[in-house]
């Protein structure tokens, strides 16, 4: 039993499960052998879509009543890359003057085994009751695309009306040093792709043609250069990036019929994809009034944007945070997207881990003290979220 707190033992056994998405590898397998005996009731849940791969996850819960934390994670990762340019073999789990390497040792497998490590601690403290319940909610389908997740993990839960009223994700949060920063929420994103039809002609008779890029420049120009907002209590300010702009004339007496933009939107909570969306119908529909051109708008599934407002929640972690490494964490909603985007429609979610400098790349590591100390960490949050939630 002892040797299941440690988490420099947990974060290696993880590593040795080559669990590149979208195979289980074992890593799954290996949770549940720690969390059954420990008390957690274990359910793995695979998942299967036509067009994806099948994926295997699993959710464990121990205790029955409120208030339900749930840790959030993936032991899935991402390929090794050029596995010669590694200095120890990616699933080795390597310890070499205090640096533990091996693929997912940051993203995010460490982060997990650190949990673990923590929860089994606090169990052992309280004699194996606690005054609400702790889950685990792993997916191996983060790095992938995300379909056979955390998505229908939920759905699942819904169905089977397990109510989780808090979760943290436990995905390397901090750029440089472990203390830098919780995410409260992220930027929602939405891609589109506007294709503009005229009329092919010669350039030398426009009047019998119509230049789909007269529209085309004119509409970029606008949503290019207009500002979306200024920025918000707890985000940047929104911003759109036209990406492409594709017509594939190679000839320069011709004018062209076609013409497709590609652009992305990285957008606050003072905007949502529907908002954004009516008001580029709205300029589409302002500049090609009265032309013979016509338009289409296709857009991608929006990531939504979301905020967790600070509170109790995020002033226990920071404050956890504040008693191991002496360093007050940023409150951030800066970076790409995360499983976070789907857990927020079911509670309030908070996400902090290791830190992420060397995720996805060949040698990917994490400091073996840092392991201790965000064990540490989790550790507080637990003592601090079940002496103060009470629901
Ligand atoms: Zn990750």
């Amino acid at each position: 039993m002892a040797s299941n707190r440690d988490p420099l033992e947990l974060a290696s056994g993880l590593i040795r499960c080559p669990s590149v998405t979208p195979h289980e590898g074992g890593a799954l397998d290996f949770l549940v052998q720690i969390l059954e005996p420990a008390g957690f009731r274990c359910h793995r849940l695979p998942f299967s879509q036509s067009g994806t791969a099948d994926v295997d996850n699993l959710y464990a819960r121990i205790g029955t009543r409120a208030p339900h934390l749930s840790f959030a994670g993936h032991t899935d990762v991402v390929p090794v890359g050029d596995e010669a340019s590694w200095t120890s073999p990616p699933f080795e789990a390597s310890v070499l003057d205090g640096i533990l390497t091996g693929r997912g040792s940051a993203d995010m497998k460490g982060g997990i085994a650190c949990f673990l490590a923590a929860t089994l601690d606090y169990l052992e403290d309280h004699g194996g009751e606690i005054p609400g319940s702790i889950s685990f909610l792993i997916t191996g389908d983060e790095e992938g695309p995300a379909v056979n997740g955390t998505v229908k993990m939920i759905d699942w839960l819904k169905a089977q009306g397990e109510a989780v009223d808090h979760c943290l994700v436990g995905e390397p949060t901090n750029p440089e040093a472990l203390g830098d920063a919780i995410k409260i929420g992220r930027r929602g994103s939405l891609t589109g792709e506007l294709v503009i039809t005229g009329i092919q002609g010669h350039v030398a008779y426009p009047e019998k043609a119509a230049n789909p890029l007269a529209g085309a420049v004119s509409i970029l120009n606008i949503l290019n250069g207009h500002l979306l907002d200024e920025g918000s209590d707890h985000f940047d300010p929104s911003n759109l990036e036209v990406t492409s702009v594709d017509v594939g004339n190679s000839a320069s007496n011709v004018i062209p019929a076609r013409v497709a933009a590609k652009f992305n939107i990285r957008f606050n909570d003072r905007h949502s994809a529907d908002s954004l969306k009516g008001w580029i119908a709205q300029i589409v529909e302002q500049e090609l009034k009265g032309t013979a051109l016509k338009s289409d708008i296709v857009y991608e599934f929006p990531s939504d944007c979301f905020v967790t407002e600070p509170g109790p929640l995020v002033d226990i972690l920071r404050d956890s945070i504040d008693k191991v490494t002496g360093r007050r964490a940023e409150l951030s909603t800066s970076g790409g997207t995360s499983d976070a985007r789907f857990i927020k429609d079911i509670c309030p979610v908070v996400e902090f881990g290791l830190v992420n400098k060397t995720i996805h790349q060949v040698d990917e590591h994490v400091e073996v003290a840092d392991l201790y100390r965000l064990k540490d960490i989790y550790r507080l949050f637990l003592d601090g979220y079940f002496a103060t939630i009470k629901t």
